[in-house]
């Protein structure tokens, strides 16, 4: 007998479409005549625990949720060979987008039943996995405020006042770290580590990041006050921001990063440890289900890229 397809949802995110959308997913599951179990998560770290239950007996395991929901699942499976489909059903689901899965749920059936699967890399941070990006510093602060205040689903006006709070009242830290065993700064400033290249608002911080290559991708902006922090945002925006002399961008395997004080960091938009911080890579720890690329029609743009840019 052959096993069902596991659905995990969470319930808080996402808005009112997405929902009308959770109901054609069912009507397009049974339609193709494919067993499904779903399961509701009641709190943090729910989904973690039903994926490691289930990851054996499962054909796939299929996430209706944020990015946050997407890392609990993946840190209940990490090396089992069931699959992952992470669907877009949260506010930025950078996972899904990276991958190129699509949002219609037909199709999301499709890629379920036709798509190829692939071995995917998983950072680690002080013994986390973590699949997108971490940012540490301001990028960390901005999250630590919005998670006290947050209650239920965030929009993307839920993070206006804390950037604009952490804007005029940050106070950048010295950062020294040290990758793959060389000293790279030591200097004021803040830095993002990511899997993918996707950063919320469309924002490709680390642009040239494939989560396939065994490498993270490093990228530090020197930065002591605020008018800097404008000019780096300017440039990012435009992703020509290795460019800048006062920006490192690097791929490495190990990170040790250390501050002048215990500093906030996120992960993957959820609040991780405060520095120090211990950053390694997992080679294909994941097994994901997602479409063949595409040619980009951005291909002509001047870096390299892993097809999956838009
Ligand atoms: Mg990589």
């Amino acid at each position: 007998m052959s096993k069902p397809v596991h659905l995990i949802v969470n319930p808080h995110s996402g808005h009112g479409g997405r929902r009308h959308a959770l109901v054609d997913l069912r009507a397009a599951m049974r339609a193709a005549q494919v067993e499904m179990v779903e399961y509701t998560t009641k709190s943090a770290g729910d989904a973690t625990r039903y994926a490691r239950e289930i990851a054996e007996d499962a054909r796939a395991v299929m996430v209706w949720g944020g990015d946050g929901t997407v890392n609990d699942v993946v840190n209940g499976m990490i090396s089992s060979e069931t699959p992952i489909l992470p669907c877009r059903a949260g506010t930025e689901n950078l996972l899904a987008k990276e991958l190129r899965i699509p949002s219609d749920p037909r199709r999301i059936v499709e890629t379920l039943l036709t798509s190829p699967t692939r071995y995917c890399d998983v950072g680690v941070v002080n013994g986390h996995n973590f699949m997108l990006i971490i940012g540490i510093g301001f990028d960390g602060e901005v999250v630590r405020r919005l998670s006290a205040v947050r209650t239920g689903h965030i929009s993307y006006l839920s993070y206006f006042w804390p950037i604009w709070r952490t804007f005029w009242e940050h106070d950048f830290p010295k950062m020294r770290i040290i990758a793959d065993g060389k000293e790279i700064f030591n200097d004021y400033g803040m830095a993002f580590v990511g899997n993918i290249s996707r950063y919320a608002v469309g924002l490709r911080i680390c642009r040239d990041a494939v989560f396939d290559d065994g490498l993270l991708d490093l990228v530090v902006f020197s930065c002591k006050k605020q008018t800097a922090l404008v000019l780096h945002a300017a440039w990012t925006l435009l992703r020509r921001h290795p460019l800048k002399g006062d920006v490192i961008y690097k791929q490495f395997r190990n990170l040790q990063i250390e501050c002048d004080r215990p500093v906030s960091c996120q992960v993957d938009g959820d609040v991780g440890p405060d520095t120090p911080l211990d950053v390694s890579m997992a080679k294909g720890k994941i097994k994901l289900i997602m479409p063949e690329p595409r040619p980009s029609p951005w291909a002509i743009w001047p870096w390299k890229g892993n097809g999956r840019h838009d």
